[in-house]
């Protein structure tokens, strides 16, 4: 599984670094930073499905 942030998109709500922290961070604007080039450990599958979902601007992409 892959993760994709379309920076552009991201408002910066936060709910992705709240919901699945070792895969996102918030930057010192504001905005989501991925930690890693988007590699998603098996241990993270559900997290990061769910800060999928939780983004508001639909700023994050799953593969795999
Ligand atoms: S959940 Fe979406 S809008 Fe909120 S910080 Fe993360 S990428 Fe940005």
């Amino acid at each position: 599984m892959k993760v994709f942030l379309d920076p552009i998109k991201c408002s910066g709500y936060g709910a992705c670094a709240d919901i699945c922290p070792s895969l996102f961070a918030i930057d010192e604007f504001g905005f989501a930073q991925l930690l890693s080039d988007g590699v998603v450990a098996a241990s993270d599958e559900d997290s990061a499905r769910n800060a999928a979902v939780s983004c508001a601007e639909n700023a994050i992409k799953i593969e795999g």
